[in-house]
């Protein structure tokens, strides 16, 4: 079909998410039609270097035969059966065995889901269920940021901080409250930056007052913030809020759907900053996106009440543990061990990474350029040295996004903070062409402003 056909068709009859429908049948979608490597391609020629792995998740970059096997392999042996009750099936097993010996040591089971959203509504579910078998059941109240992402279900659009969501399809899950993000270029340049994630710290504690520390569940939070803007906390946050959490006993969630499997340079982005989860949500770069699975990770003090205690666990998934999307993640967690992936982010591309992207700090229209292993971000400021920000209206992020796209680049925008997510077996060349190309738009995007 010729792209007009598609771009009409598209518009007649297909609703995107996160997108403004009156835009999208003005301007058109633009139709990606194949990929290889870390490019994609679409229906007019274009050849894009994916800064974004997809949405956050193609860590083995695009084309990978071995994933394609594993998935036709399994389809024609077992195309589907449920892990309800008492069925299981081999895949299942063997990434629930895999998943435990890569996580942290005290991770021993896991609850799998189609998607990192369903992971999330599990998280709340689970969390409730286990304080109400400690015999705790006021222990409701679950703490997450603003402005923090955990998914688009109404358990993963509450828990997530960002308030556009919360306006829209009525009330929010009771019983969540959010406290402020680490966020210190955005929030915080009052104060030096370890100070001010003491100060987040701080505001996590003070808020666990307020409800009464009695009432709190669990903090739920991703170790860098992803979708919210790559917001990489201050050095002194994840063991200020480790402190707090011991103190009141309060379950701690990490939602690893983007961290996980290697892009901040560990397994998990619980072991670059130390933590031990009693859960731990994952999704996207578990099966390198390409099957839909996700799951959590559950910490041995959750498991034992639950298993010992807890009965029937009323909850679950038709597409739970699918075994060909099983199957194609343990394909993909085999191949990254094999091609020890997550050691080369952490001791080769990511910090090659962070050497080139930071020259894109000296850029005229950057306040800030930041990164963790394969994670990113720019900051777009209208004054260099005051670091002010261009007014909301203007919508420079979203300019920048658009010209990043014309010039075969995908960079993602919040407001007008600038991304990178781009998949872990990116090479030093096309690092050295990701940043050129980010360059070439900040350029583009300075001159339509002038
Ligand atoms: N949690 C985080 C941190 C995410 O970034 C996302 C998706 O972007 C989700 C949860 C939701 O995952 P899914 O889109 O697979 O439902």
């Amino acid at each position: 079909m010729k792209t007009e056909i598609y771009r009409q068709l598209d518009r007649e009859h297909h609703l995107h998410p996160f997108t403004d429908y009156k835009a999208l049948a003005e301007e058109g979608s633009r139709i990606v039609t194949r990929a290889e490597g870390v490019y994609i391609h679409d229906s007019e020629g274009h050849r894009i270097l994916d800064g974004m792995a997809g949405l956050w998740c193609v860590n083995l970059g695009y084309g990978r035969e071995e994933l394609v096997e594993a998935a036709s392999e399994q389809m024609r042996q077992l195309p589907y059966y449920n892990s309800f009750f008492k069925s299981t099936h081999p895949p299942a097993v063997k990434l629930a065995e895999t998943l435990c010996r890569l996580a942290p040591a005290h991770m021993n089971h896991v609850f799998f889901t189609g998607s990192g959203s369903e992971a999330n509504d599990t998280v709340l579910r689970m969390v409730r269920r286990f304080w109400a078998l400690e015999g705790k059941p006021d222990k409701q109240w679950i703490i997450s940021r603003e402005n923090a992402y955990h998914g688009s279900t109404v358990a993963g659009m509450s828990l997530g901080g960002m308030a556009p969501m919360h306006a829209q399809g009525g009330p929010t899950v009771p019983k969540i409250a959010h406290v402020r993000q680490p966020y210190w270029f955005g929030e915080g340049r009052d104060s030096e930056p370890e100070a001010f994630g003491r100060e987040c710290a701080a505001a996590l504690e003070a808020r666990i007052h307020e409800l009464g520390e009695e009432n709190v569940a669990a903090f739920i939070a991703e170790p860098v913030q992803g979708a919210g803007g790559a917001v990489i906390p201050p050095a002194s946050y994840w063991p200020a809020v480790r402190d707090v959490l011991a103190r009141y006993d309060i379950l701690l969630v990490v939602d690893e759907v983007i961290c996980g499997f290697g892009r901040l340079g560990e397994w998990f982005g619980s072991q670059h900053y130390g933590l031990e989860p009693d859960l731990m949500p994952v999704a996207k770069g578990l099966s390198s996106g390409y099957l839909p699975i996700g799951g959590v990770l559950v910490g041995d003090r959750v498991a034992d009440t639950l298993i010992e205690r807890g009965g029937e666990f009323f909850h679950g998934f038709t597409y739970s543990g699918h075994p060909a999307c099983a199957a194609v993640a343990l394909k993909n967690l085999e191949l990254m061990q094999a091609e020890a992936i997550v050691e080369r982010v952490r001791d080769d591309i990511g910090p090659y990474l962070a050497k080139r992207w930071a020259t894109l700090g000296e850029h005229p229209l950057v306040g800030e350029a930041r990164s963790l292993g394969m994670v990113g971000a720019l900051e777009l400021v209208a004054d260099k040295a005051a670091a002010r920000r261009f007014p909301k209206s203007l919508g420079v992020g979203n300019l920048c996004r658009d010209i990043c796209f014309d010039l075969g680049l995908v960079m993602r925008s919040v407001g007008d903070t600038m991304m990178i997510s781009p998949p872990l077996v990116i090479t030093r060349d096309e690092v050295d062409e990701l940043v050129r190309l980010a360059g070439e738009a900040l350029d583009e995007t300075a001159r339509r402003l002038a």
